[in-house]
């Protein structure tokens, strides 16, 4: 989509911090980053959240666990353990609607998803 942020990173028109890319994903860092590891990935086509997905961005995003487990293995301090969370919409506190999934660890981040 044009003007949609993430989609921007992904086309590589607005720089970030990529940590990992393959044909259908992408990995960067949080601008503002919640826990000392804080990465968002992202399927490169568009679609506004997880209430919005069509069959082929699905396929993509179900492929972001195992990604994001393979970024944890790479990186020592996510041995503890690291979340993989996506908030769906303005109650969730979505803020940035491309779908993406926060992957956060590298200190114990407390049993509470919600306050
Ligand atoms: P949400 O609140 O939608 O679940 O998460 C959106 C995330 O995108 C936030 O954690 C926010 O810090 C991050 N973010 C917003 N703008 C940018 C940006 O321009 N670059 C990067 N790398 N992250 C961003
Ligand atoms: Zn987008």
């Amino acid at each position: 989509m044009k003007d949609c942020l993430f989609c921007k990173i992904a086309r590589k028109e607005i720089p970030a911090a990529l940590v990992y890319e393959d044909d259908q994903l992408v990995a960067f860092k949080d601008i503002s980053p919640q826990a000392p590891v804080h990465l968002l990935i992202i399927p490169k086509a568009h679609c506004a959240g997880l209430a919005d997905m069509t069959p082929e961005v699905a396929a993509a995003a179900a492929r972001i666990p195992l990604v994001a487990a393979g970024i944890a293995a790479d990186q020592d301090n996510l041995a503890g353990g690291w979340r993989l969370i996506s908030n769906c919409g303005l109650d969730a506190g979505q803020t940035v609607f491309h779908l993406h999934f926060h992957l956060l660890g590298g200190r114990p981040l407390g049993g509470k998803l919600c306050q």
